[in-house]
């Protein structure tokens, strides 16, 4: 598929169970036909072995939702990105705001955590976004330029390589979407970091993730500067994913 084509990622969070994950991706390669965007599902890790094998010769790449920020060694409960690589992993989510909220994770983790999933060929899915405090305040932009500026100061020399997912954390499961001036207003600010950063940025895509959905996918992708999606729980009924997909290969 071609990489200006719109970027689909389901994160299906911790949710599923080999029978439901293999429902789901049987009325997912059913009804997908012809889309010509990109997609692809962060599955819980312990699914990965069962999702490579589903996902094979299909057109829907495998996904995790977290790596380790180091190469090995006594981290007991996390997986390395050279371990991620082993099933094939093309995409691996960082920085998602339930891993900095729950997990203190700092930009500086998140940074490293890029890192490694770049050192070993695995695009990261780079979050960033503002708790509604923040926006209430007037800081939105502030604070996802310096989530971000933590990824690019440690990975400028490959920072093309990435994706950005702005995620503003007041959407996200909330049934609270941005609209689509907000988002694209944010998107625009990234842009213009990346491409500040890189001249190779302009091909770096930059995803919209709070309570998308089949309804609203339409609009938000519409924007000039919105690439695609980071969908969590529509991504988990197969009829609202497959006609997220259809929306974006219009
Ligand atoms: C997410 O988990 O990244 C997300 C955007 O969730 P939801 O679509 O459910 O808001």
């Amino acid at each position: 598929m071609s990489p200006s084509s719109k970027l689909m990622v389901g994160n299906w969070k911790m949710n599923g169970s080999l029978a439901a994950n293999a429902s789901l991706v049987a009325q997912l390669l059913e009804g997908i036909g012809a889309v010509s965007c990109r997609s692809a599902l962060c599955v819980p890790a312990p699914y990965l072995a069962q999702m490579q094998h589903l996902l094979t010769d299909s057109s829907v790449d495998l996904g995790a939702q977290d790596v380790s920020a180091h190469a090995s060694g006594a981290y007991t409960g996390e997986a390395s990105a050279d371990m991620l690589r082993d099933f094939s992993v093309r995409y691996v989510i960082v920085g998602h705001s339930e891993r900095r909220q729950y997990h203190a994770e700092s930009d500086a983790t998140v940074a490293a955590k890029t890192q490694r999933a770049l050192a070993v060929g695995i695009t990261p899915i780079v979050c960033v976004g503002e708790s509604l405090a923040e926006r209430e305040a007037g800081q939105t932009e502030a604070v996802v330029k310096r989530q971000l500026a933590a990824v690019i100061q440690t990975n400028g020399h490959c920072i093309s390589e990435i994706v950005v997912a702005y995620e503003p954390v007041w959407a996200i499961g909330t049934g609270l979407t941005a609209t689509p001036e907000q988002a694209q207003q944010v998107h625009a600010v990234l842009r213009s970091q990346l491409q500040a950063a890189s001249a190779q940025a302009t091909r770096i895509s930059i995803l919209y993730g709070g309570s998308m959905n089949a309804a609203n996918a339409a609009d938000l992708l519409a924007q000039p500067d919105v690439d695609g999606g980071l969908i969590g729980g529509a991504s988990l009924k197969a009829a609202d994913f497959l006609s997220m997909l259809k929306v974006a290969s219009r």
